[in-house]
């Protein structure tokens, strides 16, 4: 009797390891691959796999395994690939099956559908030659176009050799050409016909701009692009052109970084610094770290770009580990917005009782503010007012004088847990190391009584914004507004067209959008996010900041003036505003790299989450205290590995279950391995699935978080 085929398979379970089954080669029609999708019998059903592993051997008796039931109509995945899926498992502390089956397209993983495939993608492909015609370019700009800065940046990247791994960080102003600059760079590596590269944008919304230009660049290189937002379909023939070698650009968000491309040749991540290339729930892998790698396993370039770089990726730079590229000019020769602070407690930009325009509610919006607005108003330029209402919980300040509720053990602020949530009183708790205080009943600073909670009455801004300017046309841009009615496209298109005098929205309209015509830009509750129990949040406002500024005065309609931006705050002298002001991106992030060095923070420090979710916070911070106390016992809290006390999440209740978190820290990001590989194991002992037993506690393993 001939050996059998034994094959190891990975299914998406929270499971550490993959499954044997036998391979039958006359009913699979072939020979097993690594790499190759199938469908296998798993308990009682039917699951899609893929195979990690062939042999002739298992430790199981051949007549227990059952067998391989089909084999889909695709190529394996590529080695390099699965390399990439390993890494990225072991890093980030989740199985290889969890890992991978999740980034493979829904269409692919309906084993009933896979023989009727192949005809679905030939019509597919008879449909896209009739329309290919029709589709839209526009935005491209030849190099003999370029500014000098343009042009030098573009001989830098081109002397970067291409058979090499080369991180190069582009670090240039907002409406500096950066683009144009990239794509003109891709389209020397896209002479190899065969080559593929890989272009990442942080938001959906920003893909439709990014597709027109990347077509007037490449009208004859196939794209496709690959987010969230396309439908199943769409995505499972895109992901397949992607990983047949087909799609020669592939364009999305940070799902697109794990799409098997075997031949890649270069990575392009744009706005770099961006938190949403962190993805937020299954394996919480950073895309951009996660291209890095890929790029060096690979030996090929990666540009990063960005005007406001990630403190890691600018730190690389500056130690010339990466390659540092410059663009300090801005491409359409419009100057730089003029940066005005609003101090809110000066009197002076207060309506006082008898002003006549005085809004009835009271409102965010200060007297200095609106006169701006009214004035932009009047020369027929739009407005942009950016709020932000979410993910941070608040500080408490005092109103009179400036003190803060700042830890005393460390550098963090308290935040406010409303009664209920750490005992039968609110109060001030640090994320950062676990502290817990009662909320003092006057200021600790000058006795005033009155303590209220930073980042207050945004919610209210919208209504007093129409009561103020009636005759205004008023555009409300948020991710609510732009799932239900229009889509974002469409809502843009009104901006670009003139038929609103004054945007309102989230963080979603500072982005990236080449907006013509805004002269003033709006910032109303800075201060909630300048202090918070999150390190990270100085440097996201920064970033935010520039974004948002650089959409005023983008073109030169605007004037010489070049636009401004107006930031209402308490604390106009902090640092965030003072280099802003000076437009001195570079000053702000080596201000904020010398103070984590001081405080022992990443980048200078590696972090790690435990998640976890009970029916009560109690339940979930006893389970992440025996967690901690067990690490303890067992010795795995070496030198410079410091376990914090478990706290309560920033947003702690969700559907009905509560949570908390446990933070690891250490000086070396070998120790932090070994140590989140024993709780792992730990836990898994423990627990079915990532539910433990005891308690039935949902738990999570999350390395470098991005926020705590
Ligand atoms: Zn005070
Ligand atoms: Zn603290």
């Amino acid at each position: 009797m001939p050996a059998p085929i034994v094959v190891q398979v990975v299914v998406d379970k929270p499971l550490a390891q993959g499954f044997d089954y036998l391979w039958d080669k006359d009913l699979l029609g072939g020979l097993p691959e690594v790499g190759a999708i199938v469908e296998v019998p798993f308990g009682r059903t039917m699951l899609v796999g893929m195979v990690i592993k062939v042999s002739a051997y298992s430790d199981y008796e051949s007549y227990k395994l059952k067998g391989v039931a089909r084999v889909a109509p695709l190529p394996p995945l590529d080695p390099a690939v699965l390399r990439l899926m390993n890494f990225a498992s072991q890093y980030y502390i989740h199985g290889l099956g969890e890992t991978i089956i999740p980034t493979i397209p829904q269409m692919w993983k309906k084993p009933d559908d896979w023989e009727k495939i192949p005809q679905k993608l030939a019509a597919d492909n008879e449909k896209k030659k009739k329309k290919t015609l029709s589709e839209v370019s526009e935005g491209f700009i030849d190099e003999n176009r370029f500014n000098d800065g343009q042009k030098l940046a573009l001989e830098k990247l081109r002397a970067c050799p291409s058979s090499e791994f080369k991180a190069i960080l582009l670090q240039g102003q907002t409406g500096s050409g950066k683009t144009a600059v990239f794509l003109n760079w891709l389209s020397g590596i896209l002479k190899d016909t065969s080559a593929q590269v890989l272009l990442l944008v942080p938001e959906i919304n920003l893909t439709p701009q990014l597709e027109r230009r990347v077509r007037a660049y490449f009208p004859d290189k196939k794209m496709v692009v690959l987010h969230s937002g396309v439908s199943e379909k769409v995505r499972g023939i895109a992901w397949h052109a992607a990983m047949t070698g087909e799609a020669k650009i592939i364009l999305g968000t940070r799902l697109a970084a794990l799409t098997p491309m075997p031949n890649l040749r270069a990575i392009v991540i744009d706005e770099e610094h961006d938190p949403s290339y962190k993805q937020q729930d299954g394996i919480r892998y950073s895309a951009r770290d996660l291209a890095v790698w890929r790029a060096h396993d690979l030996k090929i370039p990666i540009l990063l770009a960005s005007a406001t770089p990630s403190l890691e990726t600018w730190m690389a730079a500056k130690a010339g580990r990466y390659e540092y590229v410059r663009l300090d000019e801005r491409a359409q020769g419009a100057s730089l917005p003029q940066v005005h602070l609003i101090n809110m407690r000066d009197p002076q930009t207060q309506f006082s009782p008898g002003d006549v325009d005085k809004p009835k509610s009271k409102s965010l919006i200060t007297k200095t503010l609106a006169n701006a607005v009214s004035k932009n108003l009047a020369s027929k330029q739009q407005s942009l007012i950016l709020i932000n209402r979410r993910g941070y919980a608040p500080v408490l300040s005092c109103s009179a004088c400036s003190w803060l509720s700042k830890c005393e053990q460390c550098t963090s602020y308290m935040v406010l847990h409303k009664a209920g949530a750490l005992g039968r009183k609110s109060v001030l708790s640090c994320h950062h190391c676990g502290l817990v205080k009662a909320i003092p009943n006057h200021c600790p600073d000058c006795g005033n009584l009155d303590l209220t909670s930073l980042g207050q009455g945004t919610q209210k801004v919208e209504d007093s914004i129409e009561e103020m300017w009636p005759g205004a046309r008023l555009l409300r841009v948020d991710t609510d507004s732009s799932r239900k009615s229009k889509g974002a496209e469409e809502l843009f298109q009104e901006i670009h067209e003139g038929n609103v005098d004054i945007v309102v929205g989230t963080q979603m309209i500072a982005k990236g959008h080449d907006y013509q015509n805004i002269g003033l830009v709006a910032v109303l509750d800075a201060d909630s996010r300048l202090f918070s129990q999150d390190f990270r949040a100085a440097e996201r406002l920064f970033a935010q900041l520039v974004q948002v500024a650089g959409r005023a005065g983008r073109s030169n309609k605007s004037g010489e003036m070049g636009g401004a931006i107006y930031i209402e705050t308490q604390f106009p002298e902090a640092a965030v505003f003072q280099f802003l002001l000076r437009h001195d991106v570079d000053g702000f992030l080596s201000f904020t790299a010398n103070e984590r060095k001081e405080a022992g923070l990443p980048p200078f420090a590696y972090q790690a989450l435990i998640h976890a979710e009970a029916k009560s916070l109690d339940k979930a911070i006893r389970f992440l205290g025996g967690l901690k106390r067990h690490l303890k016992a067992e010795g795995h809290v070496s030198h410079g590995l410091r376990v914090y006390d478990p706290v309560p999440k920033a947003v702690m209740r969700v559907a009905g279950s509560e949570r908390a978190q446990l933070l690891v820290e250490s000086d070396d990001r070998k120790n932090l391995q070994e140590i989140l590989e024993a709780m792992d194991r730990y836990l898994r002992e423990n627990s079915q699935g990532r539910i433990s037993k005891e308690g039935r506690i949902r738990w999570l393993i999350e390395r470098d978080p991005i926020s705590i």
